[in-house]
C-alpha cells in the first residue's frame, strides 16, 4: 500500500523516533505502540525509539514506557497510535514540535494532526491490527513480543471477537499472526484477565445498584466512597463496562466513576444499537459509535448526558 510505504520512508529517514498514544491507555494502545516500537528497533538497527505516557501497573507486562524530556523533537518524528485527536494523545503538547508526524489510527477521523502528516486512517478492528498489517505489508521482521502485542491489542478491543469492526479480516491477520510466530496465545490471557477478589466484589455491587430508564439505559454513579470502600482502583469500572453487553433490556449502558485526583467523572459508555459518540462529544468526549467515553467535571453534566443519552435510546426504540 502506497501510505504504508510513504509510512516507512519517514521511519527510514529519522533516528529519533517517538511513539505516543491516548490517554487512559488500554491493552490496544499499549499493544499498537510497544508492537511499533520493537518493529522499529528489530528492522532498523541504531535508531532510538521511545514509546511515551504512563501506564497502569497491570499492563506492564505489555512493555515500559520512556522518557523524552531531552529529545530534540524538532528533528525526531512522531508517531501516533490509536488516537483520532490531539487533545487525547498523552505527553505530546503539540504534535508541529516534531520534524514530521504519521497517524495510525482506527476511531473515526476528527483532525489532522499537521498540515503535512501521514494518516493512515481504517475502522479496523483495532490500532494493532493496522500495525500488523503494515508489518506485513512492508515485510518487517516479528519477535515473539511483538506478536503477543499486536494480539494482546486485537483481543482487547475486540473483547475476543465480539464487538463489531471484528470482520474476516481481522481472522485472517491473527491466523497470520499465530502461523509467523507461534506464540503461545492462551498464556497471555492470565495476565491480562487475571483480577483481585475486590474487583470482583465491586463489579457485584455494580450489577446490584444499576438504574434503568424508561428507554433502557443503564447506568450507575461510583463516587470516591464507594471506590474506596471496595478498595479498587478508579479505573476498575471502565474495565467492566463490555461485560453487559449482551443483557436484554439494556440497549446503552454508562458508567461514571469519580476520580478525585483528576477531578474528573469518567464516563465509559456504550450501546446496544444506537450511535452514542455524537453525545459523548457534546461533552468534550468521544470514541466509536457504539462505545465512548468522556471526562465530566460534575455530576450535574453526568444528569445531562444519561438525559441526552435517554433520548437517542427513545428515538431509536421508536423506529
Ligand atoms: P473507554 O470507555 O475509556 O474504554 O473508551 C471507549 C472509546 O471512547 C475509546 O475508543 C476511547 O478512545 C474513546 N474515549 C474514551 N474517553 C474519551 C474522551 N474523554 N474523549 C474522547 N474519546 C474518548
Amino acid at each position: 500500500m502506497k501510505l504504508f510505504k510513504e509510512i516507512l520512508k519517514q521511519i527510514k529517514k529519522y533516528d529519533n523516533i517517538v511513539i505516543a498514544r491516548h490517554i487512559g491507555a488500554d491493552p490496544d494502545a499499549l499493544g499498537s505502540q510497544f508492537a511499533l516500537k520493537e518493529l522499529i528497533e528489530v528492522n532498523f538497527k541504531n535508531k532510538k525509539v521511545y514509546a511515551v505516557g504512563s501506564i497502569a501497573s497491570r499492563f506492564k507486562f505489555m512493555g515500559n514506557t520512556d522518557k523524552i524530556d531531552d529529545l530534540d523533537k524538532a528533528q525526531s518524528l512522531l508517531i501516533v497510535v490509536d488516537t483520532p485527536d490531539i487533545k487525547r494523545i498523552e505527553d505530546i503538547d503539540n504534535p508541529n514540535d516534531f520534524a514530521s508526524v504519521i497517524k495510525i489510527d482506527h476511531h473515526p477521523f476528527i483532525e489532522k494532526f499537521s498540515v503535512d502528516s501521514i494518516e493512515y486512517i481504517e475502522e479496523a478492528s483495532s490500532a494493532s491490527q493496522l500495525v500488523f498489517k503494515f508489518a506485513l505489508d512492508c515485510k518487517l521482521k516479528l519477535t515473539k513480543k511483538i506478536a503477543e502485542n499486536i494480539y494482546i491489542g486485537i483481543i482487547g478491543d475486540t473483547d475476543r471477537f465480539l464487538h463489531d469492526y471484528t470482520t474476516n479480516e481481522t481472522f485472517e491477520l491473527v491466523t497470520k499472526l499465530l502461523n509467523m510466530t507461534n506464540i503461545e496465545f492462551t498464556k497471555l490471557y492470565e495476565p491480562l484477565y487475571n483480577r483481585p477478589l475486590s474487583e470482583i466484589k465491586f463489579q457485584g455491587y455494580i450489577y446490584q445498584n444499576l438504574t434503568l430508564t424508561d428507554n433502557n439505559v443503564a447506568y450507575i454513579k461510583i463516587t470516591d466512597d464507594i471506590i474506596k470502600k471496595f478498595d479498587v482502583d478508579s479505573a476498575a469500572a471502565g474495565n467492566m463496562i463490555n461485560e453487559l453487553k449482551f443483557v436484554s433490556g439494556i440497549l446503552i449502558w454508562v458508567f461514571f466513576s469519580e476520580d478525585p485526583k483528576m477531578k474528573i467523572i469518567k464516563a465509559n459508555i456504550r450501546s446496544h444499537g444506537p450511535i452514542i459518540n455524537e453525545v459523548a462529544m457534546k461533552y468534550g468526549g468521544g470514541g466509536h459509535i457504539y462505545a465512548s467515553g468522556a471526562r465530566l467535571t460534575s455530576w450535574i453534566d453526568a444528569e445531562n448526558l444519561i438525559n441526552d443519552l435517554n433520548e437517542v435510546a427513545k428515538e431509536y426504540n421508536s423506529k
